[in-house]
């Protein structure tokens, strides 16, 4: 066998060298060192495919969907095969259960908004977890702070789980929706979704689970996870920024009251009321990021082709690998250790500061991590540290700039900083 089969046997069946060579920011050299890409939890890195997509459609294709004329029908029925694509690949029921988004933080207030406005009232609770993103948590507190409804936190242990027998508890007649995040940005654990649906279920109560994290990195499946609400950002996952969606079952779209009021979202405008549109144009007021979502369908159409189940393996491969190096070092202490894990690889450095590290990784060696409280101040609070560095991991990321990562992380404590 040659080293080049090899390689792509220990790959998970990736060619990772030929795939590298579709992300043109992963070519580019700063002060002639490449840069060294480990904050995909931030935002993920664009194949060429996906640039090139959105290049033709601002030069060639250009118009406004829903105008009557050619460009204004091919830029609708674009969208919409978007739309047809993203249900397809989150297992969706219809496409009409997909409402695009400016992101999933706009995703997660469609929902919030909407329970504020319609759905809850003085004394309702919104179960949380300990460990959720900001995004995941202020928007609550806001319709909280609206209605006089009460935010109830689960708790976690040291490795970063969900205290599940406290989430069975807390679930009550009073319990209007549980938000959770299908994986943590901040530690990398799975959280146990599945389960927490089925519990809040049996009291009928709705689910919207955060995947912002998780949709980049493994196969959703909506029939199987059976949430009411599904919420995640393109930009995660390769697609141009400005790109969100919000998956809704049908029933559960129809109850919300819509986000915003404009254009399209109404089928008549009178001066006594509108009538509102349909799901998923209901939650669509105005100008869509159109050219964005039409570059996302050449995203989706990349990451089948890549094959999700053989990235989320090889990204597995990565991650202990990561682990098992970064462990090593004496000083640094992991945090989040559950057994599954995305590839998110966060911990602090016993004694130092770890913004300082990650100005040293970017300064000396272009390697890009994020460090501080990684928008989770509550699970920072919760964990006693003020932050932490995190490393977060893609399938275009190689075992050779681990080495890089952990070899500069050494040469740092040499430092003695
Ligand atoms: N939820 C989680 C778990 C996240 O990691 C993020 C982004 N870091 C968000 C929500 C918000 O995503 P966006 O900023 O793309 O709206």
């Amino acid at each position: 066998m040659n080293s080049a089969a090899i390689d792509t046997e220990i790959n998970a069946g990736l060619d990772i060298s030929k795939i590298r060579t579709e992300f043109p920011m992963l070519q580019k050299k700063i002060n002639g060192k490449p840069i060294i890409y480990l904050d995909s939890a931030a935002t993920g890195q664009k194949p060429k495919r996906v640039i090139d997509r959105l290049y033709q459609f601002y030069m060639t294709e250009y118009g406004k969907p829903k105008e009557s004329h050619t460009l204004g029908r091919h830029a609708t029925e674009e969208v919409e095969n978007t739309r047809k694509k993203v249900a397809a690949f989150l297992g969706a029921g219809s496409e009409k259960e997909i409402v695009f988004s400016r992101g999933c933080t706009e995703s997660i207030n469609m929902v919030a908004g909407g329970f504020e406005r319609g759905l809850l009232n003085t004394g309702d609770e919104i179960l949380i977890t300990a460990l959720e993103h900001h995004a995941n948590i202020v928007p609550w507190q806001l319709a909280c702070q609206q209605t006089g409804a009460k935010l109830k936190v689960v708790p976690i242990n040291g490795k970063g789980e969900v205290d599940m027998n406290f989430f069975e508890e807390a679930l009550s007649s009073k319990t209007k929706i549980v938000a959770v995040a299908h994986t943590s940005h901040a530690l990398g654990n799975k959280l146990p979704v599945k389960e927490m649906i089925g519990l809040a279920h049996k009291k009928g109560i709705p689910v919207m689970v955060d995947g912002a994290q998780a949709a980049p990195h493994m196969k959703v499946n909506l029939k199987e996870l059976d949430c009411e609400f599904y919420t995640f950002s393109g930009h995660k996952m390769g697609s141009p920024s400005g790109v969100g969606v919000l998956y809704g079952k049908k029933e559960y779209l129809d109850m919300l009251p819509p986000y915003e009021g404009g254009a399209d979202m109404a089928t008549e405008v009178a001066f006594n009321g509108p009538v509102i549109a349909e799901p998923p144009a209901k939650f669509e007021a105005g100008t869509s990021p159109f050219a964005e979502i039409i570059a996302f369908g050449t995203l989706i159409d990349y990451l089948n082709e890549i094959d999700m189940e053989k990235t989320e393996i090889y990204e597995q491969q990565l991650l202990s690998y990561a682990t098992r190096q970064i462990s090593k070092i004496d000083r640094v202490v992991i945090k989040g250790e559950a057994p599954e894990k995305e590839p998110v690889l966060s911990f602090l450095m016993e004694g130092m500061d770890v913004k300082k590290l990650e100005k040293f990784l970017n300064d000396e060696y272009n390697i890009d991590v994020k460090a501080g409280d990684l928008t989770a101040q509550p699970l920072m609070k919760i964990l006693g540290v003020p932050g932490l560095l995190r490393a977060s991991l893609c399938y275009y990321n190689t075992r050779e700039e681990i080495d890089i990562f952990v070899g500069a992380v050494e040469e740092f404590i040499k430092m003695k900083h």
